[in-house]
């Protein structure tokens, strides 16, 4: 370490880990890889794992009112009403639509904040809740 950086206040001394715009192009690029995987079905959801044979029913685990698929798991399961209500409250109707959730550019980040809430797909995705004060569009 140089003198100078000696002479800094200790939390500026380490190296800046990435630009914010370049943590911001990876945070996205990283969003968008995990809607398409729940846009192909691709998913830890009971249907998913009884078709590759890892379960023996497709029956949702949280409520067992139904096969826990993609659209059981975003628009109907009663478990995640509250987290629905949340996070999808911004998107209206379209919040309602399977889609609409999982094709359009603005429900993306509603989408993944839904998911992360839920804890569902913790284990397998970790946290992927948006950073809260990150915007769209105002890379500069
Ligand atoms: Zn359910």
């Amino acid at each position: 370490m140089s003198s100078l950086a000696t002479q800094l206040p200790k939390p500026l001394r380490k190296p800046l880990p990435l630009s914010a715009t370049r943590a911001r192009q990876n945070f996205k690029a990283e969003l968008d890889r995990r809607a398409r995987k729940l846009r192909t079905g691709h998913i830890p959801l009971q249907t998913y794992f009884e078709r590759i044979g890892k379960a023996l029913s497709s029956t949702c685990p949280t409520c067992g009112d139904a096969a826990e698929t993609v659209a059981h798991y975003l628009l109907t399961c009663p478990t995640y009403s509250l987290h629905r209500a949340v996070h999808f409250r911004t998107l209206g109707f379209s919040g309602r639509n399977l889609k609409t959730l999982l094709n359009s550019k603005d429900a993306l980040r509603p989408l993944l904040n839904f998911v992360n809430a839920t804890g569902r797909f913790r284990q397998v995705f970790g946290n992927v809740e948006a950073p809260p004060d990150s915007d769209e569009d105002d890379d500069s």
